[in-house]
């Protein structure tokens, strides 16, 4: 078929020249006008397809674009990951929130929605069965949004109080970013569960202590945070890095893992300075070799489990990943 007829046939089409009848007609009339071979495409009316054209391709074999460049940018997620190893700052600021309201929760029930944009994670805590009957017994109600509205204003007061004594950066890290982009020339970006105000203090303590990303995106700059892609994609978009398959999320909780992997790109778990660990690393060290492997092999099966492509100890260990994940995407693999 000719790219003369399929204008006339189209423009005809759309002008109303042709009712639905005739346009079946005319399409049931082509393969008697088609020579047989070297078409790019034979319409025909195939068995139990009466009145219905069937679009048959060129070859029985589809060949797909894909990405076998290397990766081109690492998006780091902050706390558990590159600072504040266990999660300390926002688990304790949890504590102290509920606790100001006359509810007091565990640092466990504290840290179930850790990732999550901050107001979300109260909500979430909230909805939490146990914390739910605490609430209704102290307040005599559940939670309304008022009450999760109030307890969100306290929140970023709250953790930049104690901010300060959370926020060195994790050992190794680093000496790694300075690798990635040495070695790799990757780009590093940032993604955050925190408000921009809290980004901000963070980005000005971690550039004393080495640690500076080329972008940076905290959870109340897109429509909805984690676990859905936004922040990610503005991310990639402020570094100016695509494709997303030659772009890796790292972060230590579920919804962050799910963040990277709803965006498209590669997603790397980090265990043993995580929120499911739960510990500094003076409490690390402190740990003997089996309270460590059981801590260890616990936040691994949660982060296993959240799909992660990999769960490493720390980001120290990223460069034997990405040479691994560059094999892959040679080899024609997608996240
Ligand atoms: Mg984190």
């Amino acid at each position: 078929m000719n790219a003369r007829f399929w204008y006339t046939f189209f423009s005809q089409s759309r002008r109303g020249f042709l009712n639905p009848n005739s346009v079946l007609n005319k399409l049931r009339n082509i393969p008697s006008k088609l020579p047989s071979h070297g078409n790019h495409c034979n319409i025909m009316q195939g068995p139990g397809t009466t009145g219905e054209a069937m679009y048959y391709p060129r070859s029985e074999y589809k060949s797909t674009r894909h990405y076998q460049g290397q990766v081109k940018a690492v998006i780091f997620d902050w706390a558990g990951t590159v600072v504040d190893c266990g999660v300390l700052a926002p688990a304790l600021t949890f504590c102290e929130l509920f606790k100001n309201e006359g509810v007091c929760i565990t640092e466990e029930e504290a840290r179930g929605p850790m990732g999550a944009h901050k107001r979300v994670h109260i909500k979430k805590i909230l909805e939490n069965a146990s914390v739910q009957q605490r609430w209704i017994k102290v307040h005599g109600k559940a939670a309304t949004e008022e009450d999760i509205d109030r307890m969100y204003k306290k929140f970023s007061p709250t953790v930049l109080s104690c901010l300060h004594k959370y926020s060195n950066i994790i050992d190794g890290v680093v000496d790694t970013v300075k690798e990635l982009r040495r070695a790799h020339g990757i780009k590093i970006g940032s993604t955050t569960g925190f408000p921009k105000e809290i980004l901000q203090t963070l980005l000005r303590t971690s550039e004393s202590q080495g640690y500076v990303p080329e972008a940076n995106v905290a959870a109340d700059e897109v429509p909805e945070a984690r676990p859905c892609p936004y922040m990610v994609w503005t991310c990639a978009m402020r570094l100016g890095v695509h494709p997303i398959e030659a772009i890796i999320k790292v972060d230590d909780t579920v919804d962050g893992i799910r963040e990277g992997l709803s965006a498209g790109c590669w997603t790397i778990g980090v265990a043993k300075t995580s929120n499911y660990v739960g510990l500094t690393e003076q409490q690390l060290d402190d740990l003997s070799q089996l309270e460590l492997k059981q801590k260890l092999a616990h936040a691994y099966d949660i982060l296993i489990d959240s799909g992660a492509h990999y769960v490493i100890d720390t980001v120290v260990e990223l460069p034997l990943v990405i040479k691994d994940i560059n094999r892959r995407l040679a080899g024609g693999e997608k996240p």
